[in-house]
């Protein structure tokens, strides 16, 4: 039975309420009055329910679904401006012994090359990450308990926040692992991760059971209850997402914001980030074979409803995406993106042979950090390497209760640009970087209170002539 508060999964993420809420859609998806007071509900920007946002996501009606596309873009420039987070993954270990029969990494998989960073090989990854610029990561692995153990996640996040090579440094530490005990994600709050993030891939129970026949991720409950146990462990920023392509995505959707009403409801704070992954070609993976793939068209408008539903979730798109694809996405609600992403493991140092690739899925986006920096600030985005809420303490509902006030606007915008200034001296191409200072120019103008943009221009200045580095408001 539906229960929003429960801390069982078939219970918050209710197998009927999801069929009531898709039907309730289905009836209501051409109710024009129902529409536009959804719509109008959705402009005080306080987000909308599953039902609600299920029936915007139904809804064939052309002009209501521009009024909705155009929604969603004032909604994303009223909390994010044109800022956009940047980000790279870091792949550990492809070890794994579980079943997922869309992911190559799959135990059964004996063609693929296994491999396991050691921490001298982080080293060398998170060298060249910083090399590229990079200050965020997010951490992946397969699920291995005799390999990957938490002793090694541990070992290996130390390490990469000691690195400082030249001015590089990695500043926040997001982690994507398996499911896992209260005890361990207070020892990973404890190193000091920012963001937990664990991918749904289905919310339909029935399938994600087919999907995932054999391992510990067959447990359908323990890893839909993950995130409860994540804030008893107390990380209280947790990012969410399913995979695009496994079941029906009208059902993922439901659910996706059914989850997020559990946490805010059982929590106080909802997911701090949504990632919204489509099922891609990949080593043994043929997404042919899966038949709920979706279109660009319907991907963007589920993302369009998600950034009107959750205001004040940060979106995240990966490079899984293909350059078109990525920018219609950001307009419409994406603030982070990964640029110069490789999915493999040590693929940064040193990239694979082809035939011997360990990478998880094909990337769409090959282009290098730079090229996308470049290409962001040709759009008059400003790509933003801040890390600076989780270092100061603005986690989880301290977080959104300034991000629903708007005031993390004041940190944002400043920080954002202060951290690009410190790319473009440190790692821009020549090009690059004459266009991100004309950029800045432009935009610390529009820094409004005067005290604080006269902080940014002295900053600036240190930064360019002083080499001083990791300013922050
Ligand atoms: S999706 Fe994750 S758990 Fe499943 S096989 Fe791939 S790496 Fe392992
Ligand atoms: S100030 Fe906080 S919310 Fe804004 S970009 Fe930086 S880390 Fe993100």
């Amino acid at each position: 039975m539906y229960d929003v508060n429960s801390k069982c999964a078939d219970d918050f993420i209710d197998h009927e309420e999801i069929l009531e809420t898709l039907a309730y859609a289905d009836e209501n998806k051409e109710n024009v009055e129902l529409i536009d007071a959804i719509i109008e509900k959705a402009k005080k920007r306080k987000g909308l329910t599953h039902r609600e946002a299920s029936v915007l996501l139904a809804c064939p009606i052309e002009e209501k679904n521009q009024e909705i596309y155009k929604l969603a873009e004032q909604i994303k420039k009223d909390f994010y401006g044109n800022r956009i987070v940047m980000f790279a993954p870091l792949y550990l270990s492809n070890y794994c012994i579980n079943g997922c029969t869309y992911c190559p990494y799959h135990a059964k998989n004996k063609h693929i090359p296994r491999k396991q960073l050691s921490q001298d090989e982080i080293r060398r990854e998170v060298i060249a990450l910083q090399d590229m610029g990079h200050k965020r990561l997010a951490l992946e692995a397969g699920e291995d308990p005799v390999r990957n153990t938490m002793d090694y996640y541990l070992e290996s996040i130390k390490t990469i926040y000691s690195i400082k090579h030249k001015n590089g440094a990695i500043r926040r530490v997001n982690i994507n692992i398996a499911a896992t005990t209260v005890d361990n994600y207070r020892l990973l709050k404890e190193a000091g991760i920012g963001t937990y993030i664990l991918f749904q891939e289905t919310y339909h129970k029935e399938s994600y059971l087919e999907l995932h026949p054999t391992g510990p991720k067959h447990d359908y409950n323990y890893h839909t209850e993950a995130m409860d146990r994540a804030m008893e462990g107390g990380i209280d920023d947790v990012g969410l997402g399913v995979l695009f392509g496994l079941d029906k995505y009208r059902y993922e959707f439901a659910g996706l914001l059914m989850h997020a009403e559990h946490l805010e409801a059982a929590f106080g704070v909802g997911p701090h980030t949504i990632s919204v992954p489509r099922l891609k070609h990949a080593d043994d993976i043929n997404p042919e074979e899966f038949d709920n793939g979706i279109d660009d068209e319907t991907f963007l408008k589920i993302i369009a409803c998600i950034r009107i539903a959750v205001p004040y979730t940060g979106m995240i798109i990966s490079t899984r995406e293909n350059k078109s694809c990525r920018e219609r996405a950001l307009h419409l609600g994406i603030s982070q993106i990964s640029g110069g992403s490789r999915t493999s493991v040590g693929g940064y140092y040193e990239p694979e042979p082809e035939d011997e690739s360990s990478e998880q899925f094909d990337v769409s986006d090959n282009r290098t950090l730079d090229e996308v920096v470049r290409w962001l600030m040709e759009m008059d985005y400003i790509p933003s390497f801040c890390t600076a809420c989780y270092r100061e303490g603005r986690t989880g509902d301290r977080f959104m209760s300034l991000c629903k006030s708007g005031q993390i606007q004041n940190c944002c915008h400043p920080n954002a640009l202060m951290t690009l200034k410190e790319y473009l001296m440190d790692y821009a191409s020549p090009q690059t970087k004459a266009i991100g200072d004309k950029l800045i120019d432009k935009e610390v103008l529009n820094v409004p209170n005067e005290k604080v943009r006269n902080v940014v221009l002295e900053n600036l200045h240190l930064i360019e002539q002083d080499n001083r580095r990791d300013f922050r408001f």
